[in-house]
């Protein structure tokens, strides 16, 4: 049967992206379907403009360090709505670079939200109903909130917290995984008074427990109000802001309270069901290996498949697709050893294993820790402090785990990470010669194994 279009993607961001211009680029007919902008959530909504956020945020604590190495620094002052004229000035600039690349690829671009009638059947708005012999959906997450709590009709997600009118005095933020705390750090840095409220015992559940605490120090160190082991029971509006009621009775007063807790697969409306598409428990696609579904000719990458919810996996996910379907070379992403940073500040860079996870699967491991303030800090009397820590499996003296926290961590795990996907052992690392002086050079300096503190603390 002939169809209209040889590829019909669902969803214009980067996983959705990556394949449709790869499919394109053999000569395929492609038609991408995006309901909103070009470049999806970490264009749009996500990892750039958060970067953004964070290096003007960071502003505040140069300017505190410059008067330390000697400068006069005139008080400073941020322009809020400058700022934000800025940052969506350059994301429709990266948006158009997206659509370009789409076009000079070969793949068409439809504006509309998408439907699956059938299996190969699609109904675009604005568009009416094409055939397709494939059909790929990468429509991405989108922040959740719960619903039935009183009150939370007047908090928000990430995404308004991306196109705020005012800067707030005062913000409440709900979870304690990466958003949240990357939100926290940028609204501390514009002197926002900020309370982090999370259910948990410590932040960033998976990561490494020792980079747990010393991230939530870190946070109070720095200013931000960390409030753990507690949930928001009511929301109140009132004539002078919002009140967050926590169930422990403890209650703070916002301009802004958004919520941070986790994202679920956009998998809604987008009839799936109808060309019978399995889904997981939480709403995600359920695909193999090549990220094909339970339908033959159905596809599915990023983040609405759930796996590991980042912007170059979503890449990596696509690309693999095209290869397997459209250049006849069977590929499937490798969803070991990727690392990840937290934008928080200091940054958190991470890969491999938890100290805990590895004893869980390995039995004995060694640990190499350093804790320290790094030389930028000590100059000028400043407080942050820096902590690497090497997680390495007994016999075998494969690395198994490498996180750290600091300045530029997110910059040094990704060399760490090459290291450790290539199943680097500690000797190996060891004999590669530092870089003086830099932070990262702590890492192949590590010779004493780490006992930790009784009751497990860190000194
Ligand atoms: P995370 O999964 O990182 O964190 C969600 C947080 O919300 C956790 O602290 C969780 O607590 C809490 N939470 C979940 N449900 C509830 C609830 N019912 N009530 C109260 N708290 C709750 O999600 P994010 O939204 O921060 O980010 C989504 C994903 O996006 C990340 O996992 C990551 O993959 C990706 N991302 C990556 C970034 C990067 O690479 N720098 C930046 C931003 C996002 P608990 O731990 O107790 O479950």
């Amino acid at each position: 049967m002939a169809y209209d279009y040889d590829l019909f993607v669902i969803g214009a961001g980067s996983g959705g992206v990556r394949a449709s211009r790869l499919a394109a680029m053999t000569g395929a007919k492609v038609l991408v379907a995006e309901e909103h902008r070009v470049g999806g959530t970490c264009v749009i909504r996500g990892c750039v403009p958060k970067k953004f956020m964070v290096y003007a945020s960071e502003y505040a604590k140069s300017f505190e360090t410059a008067r330390g190495y000697g400068w006069t620094v005139p008080e400073a002052t941020f322009d809020w709505p400058r700022f934000l004229m800025a940052k969506d000035n350059e994301i429709a600039r990266l948006s158009g670079i997206y659509v370009r690349n789409l076009q000079n690829a070969g793949a068409e671009l439809v504006h509309g939200k998408a439907r699956l009638v059938d299996a190969h059947t699609v109904e675009v708005e604005g568009r009416g109903r094409v055939t397709a012999d494939k059909i790929l959906v990468a429509t991405g997450g989108r922040p959740w909130m719960p619903a039935d709590l009183p009150g939370v009709e007047h908090a928000i997600t990430s995404n308004e917290a991306f196109h705020l009118e005012q800067l707030p005095k005062r913000v409440v933020i709900v979870g304690g995984g990466y958003i949240a705390l990357e939100f926290a750090c940028i609204f501390n840095g514009l002197g926002v008074d900020t309370t982090v409220v999370h259910r948990g015992p410590n932040v960033l559940r998976g990561f490494d427990d020792d980079i747990r605490s010393h991230v939530a120090e870190e946070l109070e160190a720095a200013g931000v109000k960390v409030r753990l082991g507690t949930q928001i029971g009511r929301i109140e509006k009132t004539a002078t802001g919002l009140v967050a009621h926590c169930v422990d009775g403890h209650a703070t007063e916002a301009d802004v309270i958004m919520f941070a807790v986790g994202r679920v697969p956009y998998t809604d409306d987008l009839g799936l069901e109808a060309a019978g598409v399995a889904l997981t428990e939480t709403g995600a696609v359920k695909v193999d290996a090549y990220s094909r579904s339970s339908v033959d000719n159905i596809w599915a990458v990023g983040d609405v498949t759930d796996r590991i919810n980042l912007t170059p996996v979503a890449i990596r996910e696509g690309a693999a697709f095209a290869q397997t379907v459209f250049y006849d070379n069977p590929t499937t992403f490798d969803h070991d050893m990727v690392a990840s940073a937290v934008f928080t500040q200091p940054q958190v860079g991470s890969v491999g294993m938890s100290e805990a996870d590895a004893r869980h699967k390995h039995g004995k491991v060694d640990v190499y820790l350093s804790k320290f303030r790094p030389m930028k800090e000590t100059f000028y009397g400043g407080h942050q402090r820096a902590l690497i820590k090497l997680v390495v499996e007994q016999g075998t003296e494969k690395i198994l785990g490498c996180h750290v926290v600091g300045p530029d961590a997110g910059e040094i795990i990704q060399m760490a990470a090459i290291a450790l996907k290539m199943g680097v052992t500690k000797p190996q690392w060891d004999s590669t010669c530092a870089v003086h002086p830099t932070l990262a050079e702590e890492l192949v300096t590590m010779r004493e194994k780490y006992t930790p503190p009784a009751l497990g603390a860190v000194a």
